[in-house]
């Protein structure tokens, strides 16, 4: 029976598992109060996947949003957690400027935690304000919502606030907030926090919390604990191939920024790679490019044996040696599983529909070939696919080349291999469509539009920009600025941390 009446629902359905099953694990928590939050962006569409009523929060949103008013039903909290940062240990790191409101259940039954971040400081914030500033928050939105556009597992943004305070970082700058959607916000940090206090039953409770929320295949499996690895591991592997494919360098790889559920978290200094170049680093903290491109598949298998380690008493109580050693198995395994999904992936880019492991030289080739030409990764293999049907895309890819000459022989093997695929060069060059993006968020695009909006509050540039990345494979007429490298004049392109 439906009710005669009808009961304003609340905005937000919220539902607090983490905070539930996991007491200890985190410290209940407010945001600060601020002068005068507005909502700059609004992501409609995944506040529609959310299933959100945004209009039954009394006009009071945008105070939501900045963590300054409570939303019904959230239980706002700062999680802990520890983390390797450049491979030296800190045992607390923790939210130190964020706050999880609490978890939704999307349209399709999916849970995702709803997280602030630069909503104030928190027990957590050690030496910061636990403030966020517009620029680094928008670009955070920016790159999150290309990755999801992209293909790429990732937290998402749903909103960006300004809070109307002025921020001292290098001068003064406008505070805002990212209201962030993720999986979950578990980390391989989140797991090193208990694991560095010998809390062995804390780790074994967000062991079984983290198979339960992301990996309940595993929960019947002989061994959980270690099936839990190996799935992670495989997500990780997966995913790390898919920023190569697209050349993404995170930037900052720490253990409390790689997330359990497999998807790209905490975008600070990352960037998308213009010219190839294998040792890319953008990020200025990072001068002996522990976190360069080309290094991010073997940070991947560090991270993963640091969580290795917080799992072996788990695995093997009584016998650690043997523990370690299954562990150590699946860490090499991982390789192994990276490996595959790189040559898949690279595969369909060069228009193989299944590379075989005899392709991994033919790739290996082309991007010795592109190393050191000043090439743009992006383009190279768009124009690529657009070069076996029509004139105009030869001498577009050639034009690439100072020396056009550096990639004549590759494209004669090239073609012989495609050959083999047996199929129309029309449908192979469709198929390397879909998979080799026209727009990424360029670096000078993405600084020229934050640079307006922090500036002069202009988003018009920012909107503009998330409009184009919104459908990465389409070529749009009059958007043809957003698909060309930078100008001469801009770079090297250096990122900050901690903005
Ligand atoms: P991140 O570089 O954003 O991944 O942050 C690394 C650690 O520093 C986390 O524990 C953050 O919560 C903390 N942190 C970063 N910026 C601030 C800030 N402005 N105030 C307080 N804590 C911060
Ligand atoms: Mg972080």
């Amino acid at each position: 029976m439906t009710a005669s009446y009808s009961t304003a629902s609340p905005a937000f359905a919220f539902d607090n598992s983490f905070a539930r099953t996991l007491e200890g694990f985190y410290v209940p928590w407010q945001g600060e109060k601020v002068p005068s939050p507005r909502i700059v962006l609004l992501n409609e569409a995944l506040a529609d996947q959310l299933d959100l009523s945004l209009d039954a929060t009394d006009g009071k949103l945008a105070a939501i949003f900045a963590g300054s008013e409570k939303a019904e039903g959230s239980e706002p909290i700062a999680q802990a957690y520890a983390g390797h940062q450049f491979g030296g240990f800190s045992p607390q790191l923790g939210d130190g400027r964020a706050l999880l409101l609490g978890e939704l259940l999307d349209r399709e039954g999916q849970r995702f935690d709803i997280q602030l971040k630069g909503s104030g400081r928190t027990p957590f914030s050690r030496g910061g304000d636990g403030k966020a500033v517009l620029g680094p928050v928008l670009r955070e939105y920016i790159m999150g919502e290309a990755m999801h556009a992209l293909g790429i597992p990732t937290t998402r943004a749903l909103a960006a606030v300004t809070t109307g305070e002025e921020i001292r970082r290098q001068g003064l700058k406008p505070g805002a907030v990212l209201v962030r959607v993720a999986a979950s916000h578990i980390r391989v940090g989140t797991f090193q926090f208990f694991a560095a206090r010998g809390a062995w039953d804390e780790v074994s409770k967000l062991a079984d919390y983290t198979i339960a929320r992301h990996y309940p295949e595993v929960m019947t499996a002989g061994n959980r604990y270690l099936a839990l690895f190996e799935a992670v591991a495989r997500r990780q592997a997966e995913l790390i191939a898919r920023w190569m494919q697209i050349g993404f360098v995170h930037g900052v790889m720490n253990t409390d920024n790689m997330a359990l559920s497999g998807e790209t978290i905490d975008y600070g200094p990352c960037a998308f790679m213009d010219r190839y170049d294998a040792a890319t680093v953008f990020s200025s903290i990072d001068r002996n490019g522990r976190y360069a491109y080309s290094n991010q598949p073997q940070i991947g298998q560090w991270n993963l044996a640091r969580f290795a380690e917080t799992l072996v008493p788990l695995i093997g109580a009584e016998d650690e040696d043997h523990a370690a050693g299954l562990l150590t198995d699946r860490l090499t395994d991982y390789m192994g599983i990276y490996k595959e999904a790189w040559l898949a992936g690279m595969g369909r880019k060069i228009g193989l529909a299944q590379a075989k492991g005899q392709d991994t030289a033919l790739i290996q080739i082309l991007l010795g070939s592109l190393q050191g030409e000043n090439v743009d990764f992006t383009l190279f293999f768009r124009r690529l696919g657009e070069s076996l049907v029509s004139e105009e895309g030869q001498s577009a890819l050639l034009a690439l080349f100072e020396d056009p000459d550096a990639i004549a022989g590759w494209l004669k093997d090239w073609r012989i291999r495609l050959a083999e695929e047996a199929l129309p060069l029309h449908d192979i060059a469709k198929a390397m469509a879909k998979v080799n993006p026209v727009y990424i968020p360029r670096n000078h695009m993405v600084e020229a539009a934050l640079q307006k909006a922090e500036d002069f509050a202009d988003l018009r540039e920012v909107r503009q920009l998330l409009d184009v990345l919104a459908h990465p494979f389409d070529e749009q007429k009059g958007l043809e600025d957003y698909a060309r490298p930078a100008p001469s004049g801009f770079g090297p392109f250096v990122t900050y941390c901690g903005t």
